[in-house]
C-alpha cells in the first residue's frame, strides 16, 4: 500500500509475490466511513487475475512451501508477527480509514490481536500430538497397524467480512499456513487495506511467492465467484452474512470444495435477577453497542427477568447515552460509525421497522447530530428497544447495528426457549448468581459460544463456531486442524 494520487491509497492485488492491478483495468473507490470521504483505490482482480493466483498458490504448495520443515514455516510465522508489530501504526491507520473504528480498540487490541494469532499458531502447531493408531487383525491370523495421519489440505481460498477485518483474516491466514496450505485471501471490498499491507510483511519476512496472495473485488461475478467456482481451489474458509454462506456452499459444490462457514447470528443475552447488576448492565452495553453493534457476537436480543426489568432497562440506557460519538482518531471516542452508507442504509430501515412494529424506543432510534466535518459519515444513534412481539422481525433478523431489544422473563424454562427460538446459533451470554443455574441453562443452549458472567472472552485456543445456521464447522486453536488439513490413513500390513 502506498499513498499516491494525493493522499488516495492504492490496494493492489498480490499474486505470485507482486503487486498488480487488475488485468482489465477495473478500480472502485474505498471511503472512509467517518466522513464518507474517498481514500483509496481499490484495483479489482479480474477472473484471470484469481486463476493466476490459485496457480502461484497451487506451485508454491507443490514447490517452496510444501518442502519447507514445519519448523521452517513456522519461523517465518513468527516473523510476519513482528513484522505486524513494527508497522503497528500503519496497520492501525489503515483499519481506522477503512472501518472508522475508534483508533485507542483497534492499536490496543485488534492489531496486536492479529499478529499474536501467527506466533500463537505457530506455536501450537509445532508440536501436534499424532493421531493414535490402530491395530487390525486379519482373517489369516496377521496384523495390520493404520497410521491416521494429518496433510495439508491445499490450495485454500480466505473470503473475509469488512467488521474485524484484520483479525477476522489473520484467523485464517495463520493456521491454513502453520498447517502447510497456501492462501488466496479476497478481503471485503470495503476494508482492503490491511490484507493488502499484510503482503508487503510476508515479502519482507521471506514467505515464497504464491504462498499468500490477495485478490480484491466483490461477490457475485467478481473475486468472490470466481474463487468458490475455481476447480482447483480445495477449501473456503469464509466468515459474512448467513445469506452469502448459502450461495458460496452452491457455488462450491459443483467442485465439493471442504468449507468452514461462520456465519450470522442473533445472539440472547440471558440476566437472571440474583446477577451482580452492576457488571451485567455494563457486560450488556458492550455487548449491544462495542465496534457499533457489528460483531456477529454482539446480543441484539436481552432477556431480563421481570423483577429487575425496570431498572436494567434503566440503567442501559444510561450507558447507551454516555457513548460518545466522534472523530475515530480522537482517544475520547467510543463509537465509531458503521461501516458504509449503504450498511446504515439497511440499519436505518431496521430503526423503521422496529417503530412500525410498535417498539418502545427508549433510546436513540434515528441519526445523530454530528459536527460538520463527520456530517457526510455513516453514523447511527445507539438505540433500545422494548416491548416487542418475540416474532418481530426487529427481534428474528440479524440488524448488525448498536441495538438491542430488552424483553422481561419469568422462568428459566420460559426464557431458555425463548432463546433458541431462532434459526440461528451461534453465541449466547447468561448472567446469574448461581452458578448451577448458569451451567444448566449454558448446556440448554443451541450456540457455539456461551459466555457466563462475562462477554467476548476468546482464548484462540478454544473452538469457535455456531450451531443451526450461523455456520458449518469449528476454527481456533487446535480444532482448526479439522479444516485446514485432510486425515488419511495409511494401512501397513505387519505379518
Ligand atoms: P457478506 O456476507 O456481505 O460479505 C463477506 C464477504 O463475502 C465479502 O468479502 C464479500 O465480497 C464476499 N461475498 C459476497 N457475496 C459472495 C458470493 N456470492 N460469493 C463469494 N463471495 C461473496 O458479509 P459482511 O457484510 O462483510 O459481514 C457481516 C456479516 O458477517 C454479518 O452477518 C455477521 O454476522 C457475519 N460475521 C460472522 C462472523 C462469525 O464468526 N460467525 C464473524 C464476523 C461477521
Amino acid at each position: 500500500m502506498t499513498l499516491e494520487q494525493g493522499n488516495l491509497r492504492q490496494a493492489r492485488n498480490f499474486i505470485n509475490g507482486a503487486f498488480a492491478e487488475g488485468s482489465d483495468g477495473k478500480t472502485f473507490e474505498n471511503r472512509y466511513p467517518a466522513t464518507n470521504e474517498v481514500v483509496g483505490i481499490v484495483h479489482e482482480a479480474s477472473e484471470a487475475d484469481v486463476d493466476a493466483a490459485v496457480k502461484a498458490a497451487r506451485a508454491a504448495f507443490e514447490g517452496d512451501w510444501g518442502n519447507f520443515s514445519q519448523n521452517e514455516r513456522l519461523a517465518l510465522l513468527e516473523k510476519v508477527a513482528d513484522g505486524i508489530m513494527a508497522r503497528l501504526d500503519e496497520f492501525v491507520a489503515a483499519e481506522v480509514l477503512d472501518t472508522g473504528k475508534p483508533r485507542m480498540p483497534t492499536l490496543k487490541m485488534e492489531i496486536p490481536r492479529a499478529a499474536q494469532q501467527f506466533k500463537l499458531f505457530a506455536d501450537m502447531f509445532r508440536n501436534v500430538e499424532p493421531l493414535p493408531e490402530i491395530t487390525t487383525l486379519l482373517p489369516d491370523g496377521g496384523t495390520a497397524i493404520n497410521r491416521p495421519e494429518r496433510s495439508p489440505r491445499g490450495v485454500i481460498a480466505a473470503i473475509c467480512p469488512w467488521n474485524i477485518p484484520f483479525v477476522q483474516m489473520s484467523w485464517k491466514v495463520a493456521p491454513a499456513l502453520a498447517t502447510g496450505n497456501t492462501i488466496i485471501v479476497k478481503p471485503s471490498e470495503e476494508t482492503p487495506m490491511t490484507a493488502t499491507l499484510l503482503a508487503e510483511v510476508m515479502n519482507d519476512a521471506g514467505v515464497p511467492a504464491g504462498v499468500y496472495n490477495v485478490v480484491h473485488g466483490f461477490g457475485p461475478g467478481s473475486a468472490g465467484e470466481y474463487l468458490t467456482t475455481h476447480p482447483d481451489v480445495d477449501g473456503i474458509t469464509f466468515t459474512g452474512e448467513t445469506q452469502t454462506g448459502v450461495a458460496i456452499m452452491r457455488a462450491a459444490a459443483g467442485t465439493v470444495k471442504g468449507l468452514s462457514l461462520e456465519l450470522g447470528g442473533k445472539n440472547p443475552g440471558i440476566i437472571f435477577a440474583d446477577c451482580d447488576f452492576e457488571a451485567a448492565v455494563a457486560s450488556a452495553a458492550i455487548a449491544s453497542f462495542f465496534n457499533c453493534g457489528q460483531i456477529c457476537l454482539c446480543m441484539e436480543r436481552l432477556y431480563v427477568e421481570r423483577p429487575i426489568f425496570e431498572k436494567f432497562v434503566a440503567a442501559l440506557k444510561d450507558k447507551a447515552e454516555a457513548l460518545r460519538l466522534g472523530d475515530p482518531n480522537d482517544p475520547a471516542t467510543t463509537l465509531g460509525p458503521l461501516s458504509s452508507l449503504e450498511h446504515r442504509e439497511k440499519v436505518l430501515e431496521h430503526y423503521q421497522i422496529a417503530a412500525n412494529e410498535g417498539a418502545t424506543v427508549v433510546t436513540g432510534g434515528g441519526v445523530p447530530d454530528m459536527d460538520a466535518e463527520l456530517s457526510g459519515g455513516a453514523w447511527v444513534q445507539p438505540t433500545i428497544w422494548t416491548g416487542l412481539a418475540e416474532d418481530s422481525r426487529t427481534v428474528k433478523e440479524e440488524i448488525f447495528g448498536p441495538c438491542s431489544h430488552v424483553a422481561p422473563f419469568d422462568t428459566e424454562e420460559e426464557v431458555v426457549r425463548l432463546a433458541n427460538a431462532t434459526k440461528y446459533g451461534l453465541a449466547a451470554m447468561v448472567w446469574s448468581g448461581d452458578a448451577d443455574r448458569a451451567s444448566r441453562v449454558a448446556s440448554k443452549i443451541e450456540a457455539g459460544v456461551i459466555w457466563v458472567n462475562c462477554w467476548l472472552v476468546r482464548d484462540l485456543k478454544s473452538p469457535f463456531g455456531g450451531f443451526k445456521q450461523s455456520g458449518v464447522g469449528r476454527e481456533g486453536g487446535e480444532y482448526a486442524l479439522e479444516f485446514f488439513t485432510e486425515i488419511k490413513n495409511v494401512c501397513i500390513r505387519q505379518t
